[in-house]
Order: C-alpha cells, then sequence, then structure tokens
C-alpha cells in the first residue's frame, strides 16, 4: 500500500520557473509591468486566438467575461448543472439567473439537442464547460447560439491543451476563460485568462479588470493624462508580473504537460476497461481531450456499499479520490434562490455515482499502478 497520499491533481513547478519568479521580483515593475503583456500575447498565440487578458482567477475571468458579454439584471444564461459553481456564480453576480440545462449521459457535457428548450426571450447567453478536458459539441452549440443572436462563453478552466475538430479550444467563440490554479493545466499560483477575437469585448474586459477605468496606467503615463476616467464598474482583478514570468515559463511547458496527462488518461482507460463496478464515460469524435481530471463511474447496481464507503476505502488506500461535481443548484445557495431538485436528471443521476481519480503532470507510472491496483481491490472486495 502507498506510504503518502497520492492528490488527484498537483502543480509541477521546475528550477527554471523558481529563477523566472526571482527575476520578475527585481524587475522595476512587479504589477502592470510589461510582463502582463507579454504572458497575454504568447498566450493568446498558443491557443489561436487575437486577444488574450489576463486576471487575478479564472473566477475572475468568467465574471468579466460575463460582463463583457453585455449579462445585467434579469438576463439568462444556460449553462450545465455539472461545473464549479464559480460557472453559475459569474451570472448571478451580476444579477443575471442561470438556467441549468441537462447534460450528455456519455460525455458528461452539456446536451446540445436540449438547448434549444431553455431558451427564452430573456436568454443572452450560452456557457458550456468542457467537463474535465473533453471538448463539447461546439459546432451543435454555435448554431443554436446564432440563430437566436446568444453570446457563446466557454468555460475552458478543464481545456487549456484541447483541441475541437483540428482546432484549439480558446479561439471559436465570442469569449473563452482559463484558470491557472495550481490544479489546472499550467498555474500562475491563483489566475485567470480571457481569450476573444474581438478587440471591443478584449477592450472591456481590459477596463473591467482594473476599476472600469478607460486607460490604464501606462497609458495614462505616457499620454500624460492627469487621472484617468472610470467608464464602467469593474474590480481590481489584475494579475501581478511575478504571477505572469511563472505562467510564461510555465506555457512553454504546456505541451509536454498535457502529453503526460493524455498518456495516463489512456493507462488508465486500458486498465481499467471492463473492470466490474466501474464505467468509463464516453469520448466524443474529432476531440483533442486535455484530461483535466479522469472520471469514472461507479456501478452502484453492482456494489453492496455506497459510494462514501468506497472513498473511503480508497482514501484509506492513499488514493486522494474527490468528487467533481454536486449539481451546482444543489448547493444551500442556489436553493436559496428557488432552484430545486430535479431539474436536471441525468446530471443528478451522474453525481450520485462520479469519483474523479488523481491525474497530474507529474503523476509516474507506479502511481497509476497504485490507483488501478487500489481500485481493483476495493471494488473486487464489495462487488454484489
Ligand atoms: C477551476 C475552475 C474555475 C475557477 O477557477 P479559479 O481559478 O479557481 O477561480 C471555473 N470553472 C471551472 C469549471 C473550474 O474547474
Amino acid at each position: 500500500m502507498r506510504t503518502s497520499l497520492l492528490p488527484y491533481g498537483r502543480q509541477l513547478i521546475d528550477e527554471d520557473d523558481i529563477r523566472a519568479v526571482v527575476e520578475a521580483l527585481r524587475a522595476d515593475l512587479v504589477t502592470t509591468g510589461p510582463t502582463v503583456g507579454e504572458f497575454e500575447r504568447r498566450f493568446a498565440e498558443r491557443v489561436e486566438a487575437k486577444y488574450a487578458v489576463a486576471v487575478s482567477s479564472g473566477t475572475a475571468a468568467l465574471h468579466a467575461a460575463a460582463f463583457a458579454a453585455g449579462i445585467g439584471p434579469g438576463d439568462e444564461v444556460v449553462t450545465t448543472p455539472l461545473t464549479f459553481v464559480g460557472t453559475s456564480n459569474a451570472v448571478v453576480y451580476l444579477g443575471g439567473r442561470p438556467v441549468f440545462s441537462d447534460i450528455c449521459a456519455g460525455t458528461l457535457n452539456l446536451d446540445p439537442a436540449l438547448l434549444e428548450t431553455q431558451l427564452t426571450s430573456r436568454t443572452r447567453a450560452v456557457i458550456p464547460v468542457h467537463f474535465a478536458g473533453q471538448p463539447c459539441d461546439l459546432d451543435a452549440i454555435h448554431t443554436v447560439a446564432r440563430a437566436r443572436g446568444l453570446r457563446v462563453i466557454e468555460d475552458a478552466a478543464h481545456a487549456l491543451g484541447a483541441e475541437y475538430r483540428g482546432q484549439r479550444i480558446g479561439s471559436r467563440s465570442d469569449l473563452v476563460v482559463f484558470s491557472l490554479h495550481p490544479v489546472k493545466h499550467i498555474t500562475t499560483g491563483e489566475g485567470g485568462v480571457v481569450t476573444t477575437n474581438d478587440a471591443e469585448l478584449a477592450a472591456r474586459l481590459r477596463r473591467f479588470r482594473n476599476h472600469g477605468f478607460a486607460v490604464d496606467a501606462k497609458d495614462r503615463q505616457a499620454r500624460g493624462l492627469l487621472y484617468a476616467e472610470m467608464v464602467d464598474l469593474g474590480f481590481n482583478y489584475r494579475l501581478t508580473d511575478i504571477q505572469c514570468a511563472l505562467g510564461l515559463s510555465q506555457l512553454g511547458k504546456l505541451d509536454e504537460f498535457v502529453a503526460r496527462r493524455q498518456a495516463v488518461g489512456e493507462r488508465y482507460r486500458s486498465e481499467l476497461k471492463g473492470l466490474a463496478g466501474l464505467a468509463l464515460p464516453a469520448l466524443g469524435d474529432g476531440v483533442r481531450h486535455a484530461w483535466h481530471l479522469f472520471p469514472v463511474l461507479l456501478e452502484l447496481e453492482r456494489l453492496a456499499v455506497d459510494r462514501a464507503t468506497i472513498f473511503a476505502a480508497l482514501r484509506a488506500e492513499n488514493i486522494g479520490v474527490t468528487l467533481h461535481y454536486v449539481p451546482a443548484y444543489w448547493h444551500p445557495y442556489y436553493e436559496r434562490l428557488g432552484y430545486r431538485r430535479g431539474l436536471c436528471p441525468r446530471a443528478e443521476a451522474i453525481s450520485e455515482r462520479i469519483m474523479t481519480l488523481p491525474i497530474f503532470p507529474a503523476m509516474r507510472d507506479g502511481d497509476v499502478e497504485d490507483v488501478v491496483g487500489a481500485l481493483r481491490k476495493v471494488l473486487g472486495h464489495y462487488l454484489r
């Protein structure tokens, strides 16, 4: 048995990342300096988008994107219930109402066939989430959105490095949101990025992360302006140069990180295929999965105990399994807003039997074997 807990995810930071940060600490500007712009240019290039705007977290990126898309009081925004609460919270921050639409039981992504049934005269946008790193059916979502004049904001927090029909995630929708949290593909400690091909949306994002000022500190100095005019109600959502130095260094390793995640994902899939008591989500056609998470589905009808018992048994084996996610609207805050259970039956059923296995770039083959071995032991023991 393992002697230390294998976490479900963690950053991979090397000496060269550390050197980049130390160097950034010696610069004249530790925030609002040139490294922010350089990170944004490189990030945009990497995902083949025209513009990237760096902010202080993925949640700030969602908030900024929803603001830039014009979401306001009374607006409805359709999204998936199988996500981190930050996705729907971004709509609530702006006075809008998230509308939860059910997922495909196979891929666990938003079911485009149900989208249309959720639209009303108040619907303004759709926020698909590329669950676990597998791209949603973007063509189908865009077809519905285009016909109804809706904005599409991709929550790609799981999907940096993923591709849809040969195109990198980051350039296909009005706005695409990434997170740079340590469990995600690359990290800046905390951080987020929004990408877009639209200059006006990019300008709105830049204002929003800087209090709503029409010009940033650099421009104000360069143009000799006495003060910056505040034209929107923004926030301080800036990412520092120190963090962007780490981001630049990490970005150079993205391909390597994603390749390792894919290798771990493939190894899991081949070793776990057919294991009694366990099912694997479906892989869609024409996508490159970025494997942020490795979700599995317990076949509870074949097991003598509930999921909590399986979780505890795997934890006792030092395997850091976790849960992504309970439906967002099951949280007490959303219940208080009036959302009721039963809204999305497929997502609810999935969320009661889903479990996330460890996957991250520093994982060794031996770690994968530990997880597979523990699963065989625990599921074998509890099989009916
Ligand atoms: C991680 C994550 C976020 C939020 O990112 P933070 O950087 O932690 O604020 C949003 N949506 C999804 C789906 C995520 O996984």
